[in-house]
């Protein structure tokens, strides 16, 4: 006879107390739009509608105001007015979806929450969030990564000696403050002035795939933009379908923010069936078909998000993955990065894959963090997450690519300078002997240096103070 086992006092939560990071598990929720006067009366159906969250983008303050009604003073139309006209390197693009996640019911000072919420600090900059003592590094650049430098065709990078990147257009559904591709991607700001493609999309495609069936050591496509939610589903497809053709691709990454920003799009019947067309032609010839996404703050991941994921990978996608960036304000504490993998990996089921520093762009310094920082953010969020969906955290270094942060090889911390090293050769270092022995340089926000660091700055940059 089996004995009941002897009741036992429950052990201590020794697991969870005393740690650093305490895990609870957190349903997702889709905030209320109704909250917002705009939207009062907008129904489920209208909500769920790509076409709708489409016509509905807020691209301007004075449709921002129609949204908001009066729970914005003005303070923050100025701030912002004053950021488009002054700093601003993208232009304002916000699907309701999006700006749904920002300041959550119950603020009792709208403007003060909408200015600290990290969503809006990254979607919708203003001015007051941005440094005056070193708006941007002496070294930050339009095109900080030189991926037009390496175009082999107008729009495809090869950077990397297997991979390459697909710049299929230069539009998204949404505009992020911080975009890397911000020489290119979305319409002109007063700061700048966006390169144009000039090839048709056509041609463009047809270059591309012409490239890689002549270059059969690239077995890795990122097919990129800008979002590829913006390219109508049949030309998408037709490429995609293309790209599978050519015997040496093994791996097929899709590039878009849209999962987030508009899951609407990813859950549209056409685009279902036409990602499952893809999904099983992949299947059948062995290759490895992604989804990347870019999901910043836990704020983002609701259940429409979830649901987008889940159906790429019940139509066939092999994985959806996340690729955030670091930015200070929205995500740069590893309870801020913990509680994003956490929804993402455990609700729904994107991997939590890589997390970026904030590449060297103009008015960019605000966002930035140091590669030390990065560091400890790295060492804290190890040992929480299964190990294969802990996210890395790299830094995109220019002329190198990714490496991952404790992979630096010197490091002067008074001046901020790390150095870098790589194992390859860029596509226009062919004839480059030092390539592979030179070290390569990165810098960190001035502001977080220590004084003679900051000094040194100061008198080594001809345009400081
Ligand atoms: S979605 Fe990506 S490419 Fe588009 S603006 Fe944002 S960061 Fe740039």
């Amino acid at each position: 006879m089996t004995q009941a086992p002897e009741a036992t006092t429950a052990p201590p939560l020794r697991a969870a107390a005393g740690q650093p990071y305490a895990y609870a598990r957190r349903e997702l929720v889709e905030p209320d739009w109704t909250r917002l006067p705009g939207w009062r009366g907008v129904t489920r159906e209208q909500w769920e509608s790509a076409q709708w969250q489409r016509a509905h983008c807020v691209k301007n303050a004075k449709q921002l105001r129609a949204v908001m009604g009066d729970l914005l003073d003005e303070r923050f139309y100025e701030d912002l007015a004053r950021d488009q006209a002054e700093r601003a390197t993208m232009s304002m693009l916000l699907p309701p979806q999006m700006l749904n996640t920002m300041v959550p019911a119950g603020a009792a000072d709208w403007t003060e929450a909408f200015l600290a919420d990290p969503v809006r600090r990254y979607m919708l900059p203003v001015l007051s969030d941005r440094r005056t003592d070193w708006p941007s590094h002496p070294h930050a650049s339009r095109d900080s990564l030189h991926e037009h430098d390496m175009w082999v065709v107008e729009g495809l990078t090869h950077r990397y000696p297997t991979k390459v990147l697909a710049e299929m257009l230069p539009t998204c559904p949404q505009y992020c403050g911080h975009c890397t591709r911000m020489d290119l991607v979305g319409t002109s700001t007063p700061q700048v002035d966006k390169l144009r493609l000039s090839l048709k999309p056509v041609d463009r495609a047809d270059a591309m795939i012409d490239y890689l069936r002549r270059t059969p050591g690239v077995r890795d496509v990122v097919v990129s933009g800008g979002d590829v939610a913006n390219m109508p589903w049949r030309q998408l497809e037709s490429f995609l379908m293309r790209l599978l053709d050519v015997e040496s691709v093994r791996d097929v990454r899709l590039a878009t923010k849209a999962l987030m920003g508009l899951p609407q799009h990813w859950l549209q019947d056409s685009v279902v069936e036409g990602l499952e067309r893809v999904a099983r032609t992949a299947h059948r010839r062995g290759v490895n078909l992604a989804i990347h996404t870019h999901v910043n703050h836990v704020n983002s991941v609701t259940p429409l998000v979830a649901r987008a994921a889940r159906t790429a990978l019940e139509v066939g996608v092999r994985d959806v993955r996340n690729q955030g960036v670091l930015m200070e304000g929205v995500n740069a504490t590893p309870e801020d990065l913990l509680d994003l993998c956490f929804a993402l990996q455990g609700e729904a089921n994107v991997l939590p894959y890589y997390f970026y520093l904030c590449d060297m762009i103009p008015n960019s310094e605000h966002w930035r963090v140091s590669v030390a920082h990065a560091q400890h953010l790295q060492h804290a969020v190890m040992g929480y997450l299964p190990g294969y969906a802990t996210p890395r955290i790299v830094c995109d270094v220019p002329f190198v690519g990714k490496r991952w942060v404790h992979q630096v090889e010197e490091y002067d911390r008074e001046r901020g300078i790390s150095y870098w090293t790589k194992n390859y050769r860029t596509g226009i270092e062919a004839d480059d002997v030092e390539a592979l022995t030179r070290r390569y340089a990165f810098y960190d926000p001035i502001h977080t240096l220590p004084e003679q660091g900051q000094r040194w700055w100061r008198e080594h940059t001809p345009t400081a103070g």
